[in-house]
């Protein structure tokens, strides 16, 4: 068998290959966990030179080992970087893109809809060493040039934004954040990396909670950032210096649940695409806040850059739905699971509160808002569980 088919130029094929090296294990098709913190050196030659270059090959557990190396060559694969690097959680890979480039003195510019912990990571703990925080309208545009100070060192964007899911021009932002010397990181969570292609549109780093769709399964928590060349030693070395690394039974696990995702999100996307549709006809919901859907903010961004939507998305309740109204309806669901994270094989839903999380901008909707995962059910019994929810949220 000659596995050239990697080089493939259809993504879908070289994402069922990437990573793959059945020849380093006698012909078993996927690496096996390789547990390990030592590793050993034949001689002291051999020790001396792999000190000298210890973000090279296997070295030590935190450094890597061919099962994170594995994932990670399936998740530059998938993003088109050229390198990725796996730590411990999403959250984990956050820091590990804001530390590798900021220190006292520096200013940051950050998406007001951005995910709630990153907030909080910038907010509480990075203001505690001297960097300056400036959220901006995640519909700004080109006009986010005006924010920028002598100081300003990197551009956190997330698009969709967290929540409200309003899509970002991320090319028009890149452009600017170049032209005044700064780094823009992106959090591609929402896209799974399949339908939004970060280093065509000028990112510089590409940022996903592989928690989410990269693992699929509910199962793990697990962090990426992919990039080229050109920043990969320096972001690894923050990584390795600042203690973060991956398990390798979940690099095992993400790299099993990557071999499927074009699939997995084609079928979230199909029943997101279904349930947003039905929300929007519903005389409960005043807004679905869907970035394939023409009324959500910047969708037509999302026309433009994207290439499909995953299964999450928003929609808000019209006014004056109580707490028990909506109990009534959350707690008694059959398929809709009330619970944090997403990307998993099933559907959530869970209500939010996006005023709490915002400073730049204002939102001014009163209804109670929700965030639904679409999983993968058939969308016939997902419909019929939401049909008896609002049946009991209308007490009728
Ligand atoms: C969940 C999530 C994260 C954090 O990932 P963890 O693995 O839970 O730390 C970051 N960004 C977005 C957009 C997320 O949804």
């Amino acid at each position: 068998m000659a596995r050239d088919m990697v080089n493939s130029k259809r993504r879908d094929t070289r994402l069922v290959h990437a990573g793959s090296h059945p020849e380093m294990h006698r012909g078993v098709m996927n690496p096996p966990v390789f547990r390990g913190s030592t590793v050993l050196f034949p001689t002291l030659d051999a020790m001396e030179k792999a000190s000298a270059e210890p973000l090279e090959g296997v070295y030590y557990g935190r450094h890597g080992t061919p099962t994170s190396f594995a994932l990670e060559e399936a998740v530059a694969e998938l993003e088109s970087a050229d390198n990725a690097i796996s730590v411990s959680s999403g959250l984990a890979a956050i820091t590990v893109g804001l530390i590798s480039f900021l220190g006292t003195g520096d200013h940051i510019l950050i998406a007001d809809t951005v995910y709630g912990p990153t907030r909080a990571l910038c907010d509480r703990l990075l203001t505690r060493y001297g960097i300056s925080v400036t959220y901006f309208d995640p519909l700004i545009g080109e006009a986010i040039s005006n924010l920028f100070t002598p100081e300003t060192k990197l551009v956190f964007t997330e698009s969709p934004g967290s929540l409200t899911f309003e899509v970002q021009d991320i090319p028009a932002i890149t452009e600017v954040a170049h032209e005044h010397g700064a780094l823009v990181l992106l959090d591609n969570t929402w896209s799974g990396g399949l339908y939004f292609a970060p280093f065509d549109h000028g990112v510089d780093i590409s940022i996903q909670a592989a928690t989410k769709y990269i693992g699929g399964h509910a199962d793990i928590m697990l962090g990426t950032l992919s990039m080229r060349d050109t920043h990969y030693q320096h972001v690894k070395s923050t990584a390795v210096r600042m203690g973060y690394c991956a398990a390798p039974d979940v690099c095992y696990l993400a790299l099993r649940g990557l071999r499927t995702l074009p699939v997995r999100l084609a079928r979230h996307e199909k029943n997101g695409l279904a349930l947003a549709e039905w929300f929007a006809a519903r005389p409960e919901i005043v807004q679905v806040l869907h970035p394939a859907r023409p009324d959500c903010p910047g969708h037509e961004i999302w026309q433009r850059d994207f290439t499909g939507a995953s299964g999450l998305f928003g929609i808000i309740l019209r006014d004056g739905i109580a707490r028990e109204q909506l109990a009534d309806m959350l707690d008694g669901m059959s398929y809709f699971g009330m619970g944090y994270s997403w990307g998993g094989f099933e559907s959530l839903m869970i209500p939010t509160s996006p005023g709490e999380y915002r400073t730049a901008t204002k939102w001014t909707e009163t209804g109670q808002a929700l965030r639904v995962h679409a999983g993968q059910e058939s969308l016939d019994d997902l419909i019929d569980d939401l049909e008896r929810g609002f049946r009991r949220l209308n007490g009728t």
